[in-house]
């Protein structure tokens, strides 16, 4: 068996999911290994075709999401002086992305109930230098895309979607990455849709794209392998990763499916008590890569996660700090607008145990101990 002990809940549950493929995944790899071909194979072509026929898009597959972003930036054209609108609340990455590139971050608020971006902030937050935004699809649930791309449009902006969290998610039944310019995907273990280590995947609205995508990934080469056309990065995804996540993509449905039988697991028992759950936007279904529980205020969310965590349950805080109060921002160019709503939400916030593999009655032991601290509402 693997570490995981029993009678521990822990936040995150990618090494069962690994652990639960591991006769396909060596079978995968054994192929891999017999075939000869590790990178440029047919593996991954098969894996940028499946996933731009599902997610509406050209597919280029990369060695991790943070690449993805990296890369769609200087994709579009973006550099020194442009600014670029992102959430206040997301993985450090969306702002690296920007900053390598020499573009400045621009950190907006987001929506109380949704926690995704609020298009309100991004029409505030545009000036001249505006080149582009990238909601963030925070934790399973997509941004409001209809409100971003017509805004968008309107200011002649371009859009990255930061689809990291939410493969699989979909807003008015349009795949996650396919209303944007370009989709950014993490492959990492942890992700709803994740290799073994780290990988990633560009989804690009246009075909027209795909050159300068592959070429950004492979040191600028375009096929013939010591010419370089221009400054790449070595970031393209190898054929076991591929292999592993084609397999994936076609369990990904139903593992989002648990995932949501799970949250509404959650959702019903906690009806009574003073929290808030997270739960689908009208026309965007959540796919609950994370659970995150508003409590009413920082004390009480400190003091659930204590209590939970004496009980062998792991929770997070996803995130500790709003991007811009993140340390690694002293030394990056950034401008921040308004956030009080991610700066009032994120230390109120206890992320709950969920997975596909997190049982019932594991589910249930959590739902107890919540209840066991929680007192319902009168
Ligand atoms: C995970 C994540 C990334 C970065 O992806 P990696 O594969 O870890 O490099 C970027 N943005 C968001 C929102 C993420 O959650």
């Amino acid at each position: 068996m693997n570490t995981l002990t029993a009678g521990t809940i822990a936040g995150e549950f990618h090494a069962r999911r690994v652990y639960g493929l591991k006769r396909e995944v060596l079978r995968l790899v054994e192929e891999v290994i017999d075939d000869g071909v590790f990178h440029g194979g047919r593996r991954i072509r098969e894996l940028e075709v499946v996933a731009g026929e599902r997610w509406g898009g050209h597919a280029v597959g990369t060695s991790s999401g943070t690449m993805a972003l990296e890369t769609a930036v200087r994709a579009l054209g973006i550099g020194a002086g442009d600014e670029v609108i992102m959430p206040a609340l997301t993985f450090v990455s969306t702002a690296f992305a920007v900053a390598a590139a020499g573009a400045v971050p621009v950190f907006v608020d987001i929506d109380a109930r949704t926690r995704t971006i609020d298009p309100t902030a991004v029409a505030a937050a545009v000036t001249p230098r505006t080149r582009a935004v990238i909601p963030v699809h925070i934790h399973g649930l997509m941004a409001d895309m209809t409100a971003i791309r017509a805004l968008a449009d309107r200011h002649a902006l371009a859009v990255i979607e930061d689809c990291a969290q939410a493969a699989g998610a979909t807003d008015r039944g349009r795949p996650a990455g396919s209303v944007g310019d370009i989709g950014c995907f993490s492959m990492w273990v942890g992700k709803n849709l994740g290799g073994l280590a780290d990988g990633g995947l560009l989804l690009a609205r246009e075909a027209a794209l795909l050159p300068l995508l592959r070429k950004l990934t492979d040191l600028g080469r375009d096929g013939e392998r010591n010419t370089h056309h221009l400054r790449g990065s070595r970031g393209r995804m190898g054929e076991i990763d591929a292999a592993v996540i084609r397999h994936q993509l076609d369990l990904l449905p139903d593992w989002i499916d648990r995932r949501r039988t799970l949250a509404d697991r959650y959702a019903d028992a906690f009806t009574a008590l003073p929290v808030v759950t997270p739960t689908d936007a009208p026309g965007r279904p959540h796919t609950y890569y994370k659970y995150p529980l508003t409590l009413p205020d920082p004390a009480t969310a400190t003091a659930l996660a204590t209590h939970l965590g004496r009980t062998g349950i792991t929770t997070e805080q996803v995130y500790p700090h709003a991007v811009p109060d993140q340390p690694a921002l002293r030394e990056i160019v950034h401008r921040t607008t308004d956030i009080t709503v991610t700066l009032d939400v994120l230390p109120r916030t206890v992320c709950l145990p969920l997975a596909p593999e997190l049982t019932d009655a594991e589910a249930d032991r959590v739902i107890e101990a919540v209840h066991g601290f929680l007192t319902p509402r009168v």
